[in-house]
C-alpha cells in the first residue's frame, strides 16, 4: 500500500495550498483530486482579495484575511520563481460605490470599524478622478488602496507546481472514497485506485466536504452547503479600467489578460453548477450599474461554481478531536481565495504540533462536531 505523512483531499485553492505550505516545511505530503486541479469554486473566482467584503467586524475573520493579503504579494513572487506559475496579483485597489445615502452610512461606519484598511472616503468627483469608468451615478466611494486580486485557477496550479518542486506529490483524477479509522484516529484513505496508508488527513474538499464518503462515519456532518456563483468576462473597454469596482450588490475586476471579470450571483441551488440566462441577465444589469460602459463591451464568457458556505459564515479549519489525525480546511464561502495562505500555514501548524493560536480558535470544527 502506498503511504505518505499526509493525504489532503481536494485540490482546489485550499488542498494546493496546504499541501504547499506542507512540503515547504518538509512534511510528506500527498493531494488527491478527484477532478483537475481547480475544478471546482477555485477556477469559477472572481480572485479577489478583499478583506472587508465579508467582514462583519475587526474580530478573527478579518485578522485573519488581512494578515493574507499582507503577504499575498511576496508569496505570488515566491510562488512564480519556485513553480514558473504567474498567479497575476494586480494590487488594483478597491472602490466600493455609494448609490443613495443608505450606502453612505453603510460604506462610512465600515470604514470606521476597519482602520487597519486604510479605508478612505471620496465624494462623487474624486471617485471619477480615482475611475473614470465608474458609474457617473455614484455619489461617493470608500477605497481600498492594498486590495488585490489574482487569477484563482493559475493560483491553485502555482501552489501545486511549487508543492511539487518542494517532493509533495499532486494525483488528479483520484477521488478518495472513504477514511480507514481504527481506535480513534486515522490509519488511511481510500480511493477509488486503491488505499493509501497515513497517519494524517486533511480534508479540502470544499462544498463536496459534507457529502463524500471522507467524512467519519457516525460524526455529525458539517453545516457546509453549495452556494452557486454565476460570473462572466467582457473585453475591456481601451484604456481599460485600473481599480476594482463593487456595489449594487456586484463587482468589476480588470484582470490583467484585458478582460472585466463581472460577478456574481449567489445562488441555493444544492450540486447545480450551469450558467443560465437568469443569471446572465442578472450579471450584465448589475455590472452596467457599476461600469455603464459594460454595455459595449464584446462578450467573452461566463462560468459557474459552488461556493463551500459554512452555516455561520466563518471557514472551519483545524483538525476534528473526535478522530485523531483527522482535519478539516473548508466553509471558505466567498473568500477562499484570499484567506487560502492563512489557512495552509494554520493546517501546517497543526501537523507540526503546534497549538491553535487563540485568533483562530473561531474557526475550529469543534463548533459543530462536539
Ligand atoms: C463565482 C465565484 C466568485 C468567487 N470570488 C472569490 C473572490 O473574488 N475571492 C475569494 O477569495 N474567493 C472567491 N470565491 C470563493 C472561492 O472560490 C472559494 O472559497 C474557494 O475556491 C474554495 O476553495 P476550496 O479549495 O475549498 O474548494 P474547491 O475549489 O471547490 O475545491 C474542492 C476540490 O475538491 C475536489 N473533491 C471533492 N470531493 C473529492 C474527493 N472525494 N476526492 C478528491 N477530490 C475531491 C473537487 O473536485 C474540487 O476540485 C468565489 C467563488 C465563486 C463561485
Amino acid at each position: 500500500m502506498r503511504t505518505s505523512e499526509v493525504v489532503v483531499v481536494g485540490g482546489g485553492v485550499i488542498g494546493a495550498s496546504v499541501a504547499f505550505f506542507l512540503a515547504r516545511e518538509g512534511i510528506e505530503v500527498t493531494l488527491l483530486e478527484r477532478d483537475a486541479l481547480a475544478a471546482g469554486a477555485s477556477g469559477a473566482a472572481a480572485g479577489m482579495l478583499t478583506p472587508t467584503n465579508d467582514a462583519a467586524d475587526a474580530g478573527p475573520f478579518f485578522h485573519w484575511a488581512q494578515r493574507s493579503l499582507e503577504g499575498f504579494e511576496s508569496l505570488a513572487a515566491e510562488l512564480l520563481e519556485r513553480s514558473g506559475v504567474d498567479c497575476e496579483f494586480v494590487r488594483s485597489g478597491t472602490l466600493r460605490l455609494a448609490f443613495d445615502d443608505d450606502d453612505v452610512t453603510r460604506l462610512q461606519a465600515r470604514a470606521d470599524t476597519f482602520a487597519d484598511a486604510r479605508l478612505e472616503w471620496f465624494d462623487a468627483a474624486a471617485v471619477r478622478v480615482v475611475e473614470p469608468y465608474a458609474a457617473e451615478h455614484a455619489v461617493g466611494g470608500s477605497y481600498a488602496p492594498d486590495e488585490a486580486h489574482v487569477r484563482s485557477p493559475l493560483l491553485a496550479r502555482a501552489y501545486a507546481a511549487a508543492a511539487r518542486r518542494f517532493g509533495a506529490r499532486i494525483e488528479t483524477g483520484v477521488e478518495a472514497t472513504g477514511l480507514r479509522v481504527g481506535s480513534g484516529r486515522v490509519t488511511g484513505v481510500e480511493t477509488r485506485d486503491g488505499a493509501w496508508s497515513t497517519p494524517r488527513v486533511v480534508l479540502c474538499s470544499g462544498a463536496w466536504s459534507a457529502t463524500g464518503g471522507v467524512w467519519p462515519e457516525g460524526l455529525a456532518r458539517l453545516p457546509v452547503a453549495p452556494l452557486r456563483g454565476q460570473i462572466l468576462s467582457v473585453e475591456a473597454p481601451t484604456p481599460a479600467p485600473a481599480t476594482t469596482l463593487l456595489g449594487a450588490g456586484g463587482y468589476v475586476v480588470p484582470k490583467r489578460d484585458g478582460s472585466l471579470v463581472v460577478g456574481a450571483t449567489e445562488e441555493e441551488v444544492g450540486f447545480d453548477a450551469r450558467v443560465t440566462g437568469e443569471g446572465l441577465r442578472q450579471l450584465l444589469e448589475m455590472g452596467a450599474r457599476i461600469v455603464p460602459a459594460i454595455g459595449d463591451c464584446t462578450f467573452r464568457s461566463a462560468w459557474a461554481g459552488l461556493r463551500p458556505t459554512p452555516s455561520d459564515g466563518l471557514p472551519i479549519i483545524g483538525p476534528v478531536d473526535e478522530v485523531e489525525g483527522f482535519a478539516v480546511a473548508t466553509g471558505h464561502h466567498r473568500n477562499g481565495v484570499l484567506l487560502s495562505p492563512a489557512t495552509g500555514e494554520l493546517i501546517t501548524g497543526w501537523v507540526s504540533g503546534k497549538a491553535t493560536p487563540s485568533e483562530a480558535r473561531a474557526f475550529l470544527p469543534s463548533r459543530f462536531t462536539s
